[in-house]
């Protein structure tokens, strides 16, 4: 039997961490097993849903990558499916009419003395078939309930292990409204049946909604789908991740600058034990993924693990890739389209950056020569006027360079025998080198960094941080 799995989003939000991350481990499974992916979008709370949350989630999936074969189907338009079970489970006894009024239910559960732990007392489950009908023809309104069948209503959770309630503990619950719209449980068994998913992944908040849909599986003669429940994700203080703990938005993490492939990374990783390696390729993942591989227990999202993650995809993405990836951040950084992007500064710059949007600022003194400079780097860079002296006599020495010259070994090697000769120490004579030609007072080495610039590059951002840096002090 080929794979079938879905992923099934409600669009009252965004596409968050833990919707994208049984997403992407359905997604996995089906590219695995050369299965389907559908997309269903379960929009059957129409007050609460809307078409820009339903574009939302769709755009964060394709931004990670997860492209769907079958739908988007949409619940809303599938109604008379849902109605013609309804219709079927109550012809054979598996779901009936109640006509108990809301206003009697309330009382039954206050006077129950524990109206919190009240369920549903199958009054009407009595009726018989005729008056039911007679009622309903009469135009009495009722609402339709299952019929939960007595006994065990089990599983054997792909992720969690075996799984079972009894049937005592399951109300018998609504499938229809008594406007005739189905509920959730109805739509969703009713969808799973008719697009014949295989295997339903989900997150651990669905358990309890399992059972009754293990009995409408029942009612309808067939055998459920396998189940598998995804454990929680956990905010760092190891309580329900939400918008407390910040981002939690997919397309927030795309503006914050970080990659999809770092994001799915960091996903599957949350989800399943792949290995030790912080970074996997999408052929790796999909080799180790499997169900077994799935972890039972609460993961923490820990969003410096995602800047590492993220720093070491930006480090492994070729250069012309990053070169267009950073483009739209460097158009917001310098407030213009940006000018074309010098391969090789991508290409040094990318090894240090830990967000597109941080390589994009690290990106702008290769673009202009008008950027501020740390502020703790220039008051160091005063400090030390020795230091600045011997940078400023270094400078003929760099300019009489050829350009075949121009390479990191070479320039370390003038640099190294400059200071030596001035009597500086070479860490001195960088620490302003570093400043003048980055701004900061980390980069990546600084010979490489010299090397990207180019000469005339180099000479005249070492001009204008001598001049603007020592020219004030002395
Ligand atoms: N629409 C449900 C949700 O967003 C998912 C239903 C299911 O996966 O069975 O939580």
């Amino acid at each position: 039997m080929s794979v079938r799995v879905r992923f099934a989003p409600s669009p009252t939000g965004y596409l968050h961490v833990g919707g994208a991350r049984t997403a992407l481990i359905n997604w996995l499974y089906a590219r695995k097993h050369g299965g389907v992916f559908i997309l269903r979008v379960e929009d059957t709370d129409e007050a609460r849903s809307t078409p820009e949350m339903t574009q939302a989630i769709l755009d964060g999936l394709s931004w990670l990558g997860i492209t769907w074969d079958e739908g988007p189907f949409f619940q809303s338009e599938r109604q008379r499916i849902y109605r013609d079970n309804a219709a079927k489970l109550l012809a054979s006894g598996h779901a009936y009419r109640c006509f108990c009024s809301k206003e009697a239910l309330e009382g039954r559960r206050n006077a129950s003395g524990k109206p919190g732990e009240w369920k549903y007392d199958k009054a009407c489950r009595a009726l018989s078939a005729e008056d039911s009908a007679r009622r309903a023809g009469a135009g009495e309104p009722f609402v339709v309930r299952c019929a939960v069948p007595l006994g065990k209503l089990g599983w054997n959770d792909v992720v969690k292990g075996p799984i079972e309630f009894d049937a005592s503990e399951v109300e018998d619950f609504v499938l229809l409204r008594s406007d005739g719209t189905p509920t959730y449980h109805l739509s969703v068994v009713s969808d799973d049946v008719d697009m014949a998913v295989t295997h339903v992944i989900r997150g651990e908040d669905h358990v309890s909604n399992t059972p009754k849909q293990v009995a409408l599986y029942r009612g309808l003669g067939l055998e459920p789908p396998v189940f598998g429940h995804l454990p929680l994700i956990l905010g760092m203080d190891k309580r329900k991740l939400s918008k407390r703990h910040g981002t939690v938005s997919v397309m927030t993490y795309k503006d914050e600058g970080i990659l999809p492939l770092a994001l799915f990374n960091f996903l599957a990783q949350l989800g399943a034990n792949l290995g030790e390696e912080p970074v996997l390729t999408m052929t790796q993942i999909m080799s180790r993924f499997d169900f077994s591989a799935l972890k039972p227990s609460a993961s923490v999202f820990d969003r410096e693990r995602l800047t590492f993650i993220n720093a070491k995809v930006i480090g492994e993405t070729p250069p012309c890739e990053l070169s267009i990836l950073v483009r739209p951040f460097l158009d917001e950084v310098l407030g213009a389209p940006a000018p074309a992007i010098p391969e090789a500064a991508v290409r040094v710059m990318g090894t240090r950056a830990k967000d597109m949007r941080e390589l994009a600022l690290m990106l702008v003194p290769f673009l202009s020569e008008d950027f501020v400079y740390d502020e703790k780097g220039v008051d160091k860079a005063r400090k030390d006027p020795a230091a600045l002296a011997a940078l400023q006599a270094l400078l003929p020495k760099l300019e009489a360079m050829e350009d075949g010259e121009w390479t990191p070994a070479k320039l370390e090697d003038i640099l190294r025998a400059h200071a030596a000769e001035t009597g500086v120490k070479a860490g001195a004579l960088i620490h302003p080198c570093r400043l003048f030609l980055t701004g900061r007072t980390e980069s990546p080495g600084i010979f490489d960094v010299l090397c990207a610039m180019g000469k005339g590059g180099t000479l005249a951002r070492l001009r204008r941080g001598l001049a603007s840096v020592a020219g004030p002090a002395a």
